[in-house]
């Protein structure tokens, strides 16, 4: 099974483990074909179970410990203990609730979140031995929930944003992601308040009869807003889900009914 990595993350490999899952090497079928993770998605559960399993084998992962969350689009971060092990992990009903990022500094307890489109946030604290995963469409992103991430971790663990290392997961590139009036408006005022990044509003926007909005870049400023070091940042350049709509699913490319991929971080 292939899955997508970020450059950065690899270098820690001794230290965690982290990946993001195709569409191919699984057993959904249809418009989930083939290695759907989403079980909210209208699969079938036991399809989307064996391709979770399937993924976490080819990560030497156990399964049985991968923690998942709601994700509904908002901005609350959960410390996640081993007392939450599983949660989510066969069924919807035992996800975190109300939740959009997970944050642990324990071994061994994979945080798993589902895609397709939207923004896989993942932080490492290489000196305190914390992870952060978060989920950022464009609600999260403007919700900050990139930088919501990182505090909590700072909370929780004493991290230092200069010690860590994130990660843009692949996600739908300025290239295909047309916006209407509200959210061009509603981004134009949070990034022209943004200090460390000059003329973040047109780093982030731009227009082609209408506007079209990089939600790698958003995040990106946003992380290095609140302290991680723009050399800390992987990849270098956004990774688009829609164009790459047969290695990822793509909500837009596929207009709705699709699957979605995971991304996956976990302490070793
Ligand atoms: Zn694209």
């Amino acid at each position: 099974m292939h899955i997508h990595e970020l450059p950065l993350f690899t270098k820690y490999n001794n230290k965690l483990v982290h990946g993001f899952s195709l569409k191919t090497g699984g057993v959904s079928q249809g418009c989930y074909a083939s290695l759907n993770m989403g079980l909210h998605v209208g699969d079938t559960a036991a399809k989307v179970i064996t391709n979770r399993q399937l993924f976490c084998n080819a990560l030497n992962i156990n399964f049985e410990n991968v923690v998942c969350c709601e994700q509904i689009h908002k901005d609350n971060i959960y410390t996640v203990t081993a007392a939450d092990k599983g949660k989510g992990a066969h069924e919807l009903s035992t996800a975190i609730k109300n939740t959009d990022g997970l944050i642990t500094n324990e071994k061994n307890i994979p945080l798993m979140l589902f895609f397709a489109d939207c923004t896989p946030i993942l932080i490492y604290d290489t000196v305190n031995e914390a992870i952060g995963l978060a989920h950022a469409g464009w609600r999260g992103t403007i919700a900050d929930i990139a930088g919501k991430t990182l505090q909590a971790m700072q909370a929780q663990y004493n991290t230092k944003p200069e010690e860590c290392i994130a990660g843009i997961g692949p996600c739908i590139g300025q290239c295909c992601y047309e916006i209407g009036d509200d959210v061009r408006t509603q981004f134009t005022a949070v990034f022209s308040q943004i200090k460390k990044t000059t003329n973040a509003v047109d780093k982030i926007l731009t227009y082609r009869n209408t506007a079209y909005l990089s939600l790698y870049d958003a995040n990106k400023i946003l992380l290095i807003e609140h302290g991680i070091l723009p050399e800390n940042i992987s990849p270098e350049k956004e990774y688009c889900t829609s164009c790459h709509c047969t290695e990822f699913y793509s909500y837009r490319a596929a207009a709705g009914k699709t699957g979605r991929h995971a991304a996956l971080l976990c302490l070793k």
